[in-house]
């Protein structure tokens, strides 16, 4: 019988997929986990705000983390002035917990939003991959791959090893000579720094808020910073060269 001898028939029908054996809906669901990497300025946080907002319109539900925010506070800040609540994760916040306790508030939990997350620790990484496995949470991370040596964060290394998906952020920040910038020099007296502890806390005089990310900040909030940190590409991170005016822009002027 056809659709047209049979009016009551869909006639989407034939279209529909046949269920066959080894198609993705007779396996195991599980979450996803992706990492956008790439150095300061290069637009981390607006992307994972974008990301929430987009998934908050398909009706899905999450919760904003945050490791050292650059404000300071418990919240994703993005440089173009787009602000979200988050929670503050500590060195030793299991992230299981998080999850159980917005369960027990009665928040169903979609997925995760982790800004900074190259300051996870390698443990918290793992958790969020049982989180992801176990509980079908996906788990979206933002944050920069190397410090000021030029060497992985444990955190980002261990995204690296356990994300399904990692790619780098798409807005390109940019040497002073015009090549993509890579590293985040960091810089005091206009020299490049090669050692010295991975977060510098408290070095600028707004506070406790971590400069590692926040070159703007220890430029602008005081003067007597003596650390700042400039985006230079390889090359140039390499041979220490900050450029003809010294202390001057991360980025390449375009006007
Ligand atoms: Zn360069």
């Amino acid at each position: 019988m056809t659709a047209l001898e049979n009016p009551g028939a869909d006639p989407t029908d034939a279209l529909s997929p046949v269920p066959t054996w080894g198609s993705r809906r007779d396996l195991p669901s599980v979450g996803q986990i992706k990492f956008w990497y790439g150095p300061m300025d290069c637009g981390k946080s607006t992307l994972a705000l974008q990301i929430d907002h987009n998934l908050a319109r398909q009706g899905r539900q999450g919760l904003l983390l945050v490791r050292h925010d650059r404000s300071g506070a418990p919240r994703i800040t993005s440089r173009i002035g787009i602000t979200r609540q988050a929670l503050e994760l500590e060195g030793d916040t299991d992230l299981r917990t998080v999850v159980r306790q917005a369960w027990a508030q009665g928040t169903h939990v979609d997925y995760l939003i982790v800004d900074e997350a190259q300051f996870l620790s390698p443990c918290q990484v793992e958790q969020l991959g049982e989180l992801a496995d176990e509980a079908r949470i996906d788990v979206y991370c933002f944050g920069i791959a190397t410090d000021f040596r030029s060497r992985l964060f444990p955190g980002a290394q261990r995204l690296f090893e356990l994300a399904d998906v990692f790619q780098p952020v798409q807005v390109e920040v940019l040497c002073w000579c015009g090549l993509p910038g890579r590293f985040n020099a960091r810089v005091r007296d206009d020299e490049v720094l090669r050692s010295g502890d991975t977060v510098v806390v408290a070095d600028t005089a707004a506070g406790d808020a971590p400069v590692e990310v926040n070159p703007g900040a220890t430029r602008s909030r005081t003067e007597t910073a003596t650390i700042r940190y400039q985006v230079l590409c390889r090359r140039h991170y390499r041979l220490g060269d900050l450029g003809p005016t010294g202390s001057g822009r991360g980025q390449l002027r375009l006007t």
